[in-house]
Order: structure tokens, then sequence, then C-alpha cells
């Protein structure tokens, strides 16, 4: 197996990564600096969906009331999507406000909406309660809703193409904040104001796929992240109720955690976004490769479908004349099945063509021949959807533009 690209008299155009318009911070070896330590900020205020159930019945006793008033207010969150106490008059009207203060405090202001044309995607923009801005992003595609949510405000891993990297990492975000997320869409769905459907009948919908895609790297924010997951699936009352399978969690190869998350007993869907298969390419274009190299990426993906039989996604986005060579096609195939059959599948992302920038789109018959050989080398390949992108919303662009942050400073 090489790393390198086969000889020939006529090399392809080689492009390579490069921030344009901002710089990337260094470490003290000259090294894209990646930050793994959350600044310490203001915590947010402990929610519900940060406690285990034991410790919301603890609360809930320990403001005076019985216990079992946990349950009811974790289904009037998880299953009719509301924190306001004067929807709750199943609860003691004496004490009811500071009892649901106390358990679920206010952690998202929508500052903005983007909505594309057809109505079937829209894009929040969220303030947490120390002024931090993310995003989420929500599609109805036929048969399912998918939310991809932020698990960290800023991202510390600092990769040239990544608006939202640029900035680094402003905290990680807890579990109810990205559990919150999925919450108030669900009540923008049961308000019927996600569009795309013909019925006017929403109070059934709600959001089906969780990918985390939006800002940050979850395994970042390992443990946040984990409690989300298992608020996510909780069956309701308790939480979410919602399928594992349904959940992708996506890295760009953070190898213990991966191995970690292999170990846990929530067998979500794994992706790893790889972009490039030989190091060369990939310790410029992610810059946490030069932690963990590509064949430790891969053996971590794998050992993942060993414990899991959940079968991973390779994500790639084909960026022009940068990493869509035929010989990468082939080179991340041979790597692929020197692992196995049948454990993994490739998710190629073509990108919106942006003239002028080296972070542009690959010619179409590119793109084709890509997948091409890559599925004529056995590994099953689909150009993936990039819904969101016309809304700048999909992954990797998630960032507050300065009339984000004019909008919140509102807010
Ligand atoms: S691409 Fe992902 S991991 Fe890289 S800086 Fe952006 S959000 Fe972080």
């Amino acid at each position: 197996m090489t790393d390198t690209p086969p000889v020939r008299t006529t090399r392809p155009r080689q492009v390579r990564p490069a921030t344009e318009g901002w710089s990337q911070k260094k470490d003290a070896e000259g090294r894209p600096l990646l930050q793994f330590a959350s600044p310490k900020r203001g915590k947010p205020p402990v929610h519900l969906a940060d406690m285990t159930p034991a410790e919301r019945v603890a609360k809930v006793t320990e403001l005076g009331l019985p216990g079992f008033r946990a349950k009811q207010i974790a289904a009037h969150y998880f299953s009719r999507y509301t924190s306001d106490p004067a929807a709750m008059t199943d609860l003691p009207a004496a004490g009811r406000e500071e009892l649901v203060g106390g358990l679920l405090p206010p952690l998202l202001t929508e500052v903005r909406r983007l909505q594309t044309d057809g109505g079937d995607t829209i894009k929040f923009l969220w303030k947490l309660h120390d002024g931090a801005l993310v995003e989420s992003v929500l599609m109805r595609y036929p048969g399912r809703i998918t939310l991809c949510v932020s698990s960290q405000a800023g991202c510390g891993m600092n990769c040239p193409f990544c608006a939202t990297g640029q900035a680094g990492l402003t905290r990680n975000m807890s579990a109810a904040e990205i559990v919150d997320q999925i919450v108030r869409a669900n009540a923008v769905i049961a308000a019927g104001e996600l569009g795309g459907k013909k019925s006017t009948d929403h109070s059934l919908e709600r959001v089906s796929n969780i990918v985390f895609m939006g800002m940050g790297e979850p395994l970042a924010n390992y443990a946040r992240v984990m409690q989300a997951v298992r608020v996510m699936v909780a069956k309701q009352p308790e939480g979410l109720g919602m399928s594992a399978r349904g959940i992708t969690v996506s890295t760009v190869g953070l190898v213990p955690a991966i191995t970690k998350l292999a170990n846990e007993d929530i067998p979500v869907t794994f992706a790893l976004s790889l972009h490039a298969p030989d190091d060369t390419l990939r310790d410029e274009l992610i810059p946490v490769n030069s932690r963990w190299k590509v064949d430790e990426a891969l053996d971590a993906a794998r050992g993942y479908f060993e414990r899991t039989g959940r079968r991973v996604s390779i994500e790639y986005a084909l960026i022009k004349d940068m990493n869509d060579h035929g010989w990468r096609a082939d080179l991340l195939a041979e790597k692929l099945n020197a692992r196995g059959r049948g454990w993994v599948h490739v998710n190629p992302i073509p990108l919106n063509p942006t003239p002028g920038s080296i972070w542009t789109a690959s010619d179409r018959d590119v793109q084709n021949e890509f997948v091409r050989r890559l599925n004529a080398a056995g590994i099953p390949t689909t150009l993936r959807d990039t819904r969101g992108k016309e809304i700048d919303g999909a992954c990797g662009q998630l960032v507050a533009t300065a009339d984000d942050e004019r909008a919140a400073a509102g807010a």
C-alpha cells in the first residue's frame, strides 16, 4: 500500500489546502493549534436534560415536592415540547413557577431563522445564556425529518476550510443545550412551521434523525454528548424515545474517543470525516491528523464496526483538484478493503461551486469517476445530498456572521 500517486508523465494538478481571508492559529511548533479543553466560561444553568432520572427526583424532592413530579415535568418537556409553567396544569399552582424554573431554565434564545423557498429546510441561530452563538439545521426528507445539531460553540480542530473553526473553541455545550435544539425543533414542527408537506396535521411529526454535524467536534465534548444521546434514546417520558440508529455521531478522528464510543451500549451510527486517504494531504486538511493518522482513524472505525455491528460511514467532501483524484479513490478503496468487506460505506459530499476559491466543487465527471472507482472496488458509495448549503447551513460552514452577531445583540 502506498500513500503517493502513481508515477506518470503528467502529474494531476494538486491544489494544497490553505485558509482564505483568515490565518490559522499556530502552536509553539508552528503547527495549526488544536484546542481540546474547553475554555472556562460561565456554565449554563443545570437543566432536567443534564440529569439522570434519579437526579431529577432528588432535585424535585429538594424543592419540597414528591418525586413523581419529576416525571410529569419531563413529560411536558420531552413529549409536549414546553417549558412554560402555565401549560402544566397538572402541577399544583402553588410553587409551580419555582419548580419548573428550577428544572427547565431557558437555554436557547432564537435569534434568527432562515428558511429555504420550499420551506423544507430551516436554519436556526441560537444565543446561549452567555451570548455564545450556535446553529442547527432542520431538514425534511421523504419519510424522515433530520436535525443537524451543534455540540460546541466554535470548534478547536482548526480545519482550514471550516468557518466554524476560525474563531477557535468558545466552549463546550451542555447536554441540555444539545437536547434543547431538538425539543425546540420539535415544537416548530408541531406548530406546522416546517414546510414541504401537504398534510396539515403536524401533531404527530417530530425529528426522527440527528446528525452531529453542526458546530463543534462532538467527540471533543464526549461526556456531554453522550449524556445528550442517552436522553435522546431514553423512552418517554424520561427522554425523547428516539432510535439510536437514527443518531449519527461524526468525528474528524479522535481515536481514543472512537474506541470509547464503540464500548458504549448505544449503537449510534458512526461517521468518520476523512476527506483524504493519504497523510500528506490529510495533515494539512484536518490538523488533528497530526495526532492520529489516517490508518489509526480507519483502524478505530473498523473497531467500531466490530464492536457494534453497525456499518461505518466515511464522509469525503470532494474538493476540486485537492482530494478528488482518481488515485485517491483507489487508495481509499484499498485501505478500506484491507480492513475487510461489508463494514463501511463512503459518502462523497459535493461542495457548492465557489468561483475564485480553492474550496470549490469538483467537476461533475470527476465526482462520478471518484464514485465509480470506489463502487468498482466493492465499496458501497453514494453521493450525499447537500441540502442546507443554499442557506449556508451545511456541515463545516456553520458560523456566526457579523450579521448574526448584530441580530443576537438585539435578541
Ligand atoms: S470541520 Fe468540523 S472539526 Fe473541523 S473545524 Fe469545522 S467544525 Fe471543527
